[in-house]
């Protein structure tokens, strides 16, 4: 029997990526991410899977963002009991991220037992902050660009993808073939991280397309950014930016060091980092020097460039100051997370603004504000946006569609087929079509749930 691939998640929408691998009896899944944005996709997180967790062999993670890392604690819940195979850098972040992610799942179980806002009487977490501290034992971290088998006779490797600390494509050998999994692929001209490493041979190819039908603008982040930022103090207001707490939240806040060391914005211009999780991973920083473009001394200065918010009290205080200032907190797609509470108390004033800085998945707030919604509901109420709402061209952690053929190209030979996911079925569809336009290669847009060969 030839080996199988199952997508259990990023097909056709850009959340929840699980993609599960099967040969002779055995199973590795790649990735086990959660469902973001639509509710019919959040949904998803409660059903059931449709493949026994105790039954797979291993897990490999591309990367720690939670919608590729993010359903762990619940594989675990559900009876899985192997290990999980990810660079340094993802096991660092899984540190953070993990616990981070059961906390908000609690808060949000308790914050709709409170107000009668769910339908199930009690509201329960998806998992805990304990069932995510309960797996992390189980994350052990492998070197980049170095074999090792989590089945025997299944050979895999991680090689940088950019995007992220940590993030790795993947590339499983087992049976005669050869199977990459692009993993998020970061933009080569990156402020923070190093391009991704060129593609290797393989025989089946998984690529994301998240920008699958869309090339970045030619916008430097640091230039849209001063120009924000200088806009808003002029007229003394807020300017509320959510960002993800890996990843967009150090890029800005090196775009705000450098605005404040070449006096483009004023250097007294107060900024908060309001985030637990953002400030841990900034400090992440200054351990992983060598696998990001920034110096030891910049990155340094990303944990003094900014006032770090630790406590619940320090970030309700900030509520009483007023601006101008500037605002970071998480989640990126303000999805959950403290930025819910500013942008619930900023939005509703012209002076301020919201700067949306990454890709806003379809169906969450960052998308509604994004597509000039006056009005975006929170914590069961609707918030009336008179502030300036802002998306950042150039604020994307993800290639192009331009740089994600760039990358195909740089395999050393033609596969077999290539699937696209992880997009929108637009985004996808797009690259799909450039993939069999351009370089005349067998492309398919998977349906979830779909099984294929490999
Ligand atoms: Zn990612």
């Amino acid at each position: 029997m030839g080996v199988s691939i199952t997508f259990l998640g990023g097909a056709s929408t850009v959340t929840g990526s699980k993609y599960l691998v099967q040969h002779d009896g055995r199973s590795l899944l790649v990735d086990c991410g959660l469902f973001q944005g639509y509710k019919q996709l959040r949904l998803r997180n409660w059903t059931p899977l449709p493949f026994n967790p105790d039954a797979v062999d291993a897990v490999v993670l591309t990367h720690a963002h939670l919608d590729h890392s993010g359903y762990l604690p619940l594989l675990f819940k559900e009876g899985y009991s192997g290990k999980v195979y990810a660079s340094a850098g993802t096991q660092s972040l899984c540190k953070i991220l993990l616990p981070d992610s059961g906390h908000i799942q609690e808060e949000d179980a308790a914050f709709a037992n409170r107000h009668g806002l769910s339908k199930h009487a009690p509201a329960l977490p998806l998992y805990t902050r304990q069932d995510a501290l309960d797996c992390l034992p189980h994350i052990k971290s492998v070197p980049m660009e170095t074999v090792f088998q989590p089945i025997p006779g299944w050979r895999v490797s991680l090689r940088s993808a950019g995007h992220i600390l940590g993030a790795a494509s993947v590339l499983l050998e087992l049976a005669g073939r050869r199977i990459l999994f692009s993993g998020d692929l970061g933009r080569p001209d990156d402020t923070i991280m190093y391009p991704p490493a060129g593609a290797p041979a393989a025989d089946t190819v998984l690529i994301e397309s998240t920008y699958g039908d869309r090339l970045h603008a030619a916008e430097n982040l640091q230039h849209e950014l001063g120009l924000a930022l200088h806009m808003v103090a002029a007229r003394g207001g807020v300017a509320v930016v959510p960002v993800f707490a890996v990843g967009r939240a150090q890029a800005v806040l090196h775009a705000i060091a450098q605005l404040k060391a070449q006096g483009q914005i004023p250097h007294a211009l107060p900024v908060f980092l309001d985030s637990p999780m953002a400030v841990h991973t900034t400090h992440l920083f200054e351990n992983h020097v060598g696998e990001h473009r920034l110096s030891a001394r910049e990155a340094h200065a990303l944990s003094h460039g900014a006032t770090m918010v630790n406590s619940t009290e320090e970030s309700k205080a900030l509520a009483a100051r007023h601006g101008p200032m500037v605002i970071l907190a998480a989640s990126g797609m303000a999805t959950g997370g403290r930025v819910l509470h500013h942008l619930e108390q900023r939005a509703g004033d012209h002076r301020n603004m919201i700067i949306l800085t990454g890709y806003q998945a379809p169906g969450t707030r960052g998308a509604t504000l994004a597509s000039g919604a006056r009005s975006v509901r929170m914590h069961g109420r609707d918030v009336t946006v008179n502030a300036q709402v802002v998306q950042l061209q150039s604020a994307s952690a993800h290639a192009d569609a331009g740089q994600l053929l760039q990358w195909l190209r740089s395999m050393p030979n033609r596969p077999d087929q290539v699937y696209v996911v992880h997009g929108e079925l637009p985004a996808s569809d797009a690259l799909r079509a450039s993939i069999e336009r351009d370089l005349g290669w067998r492309a398919l847009v998977p349906e979830h749930g779909s099984t294929w060969p490999c």
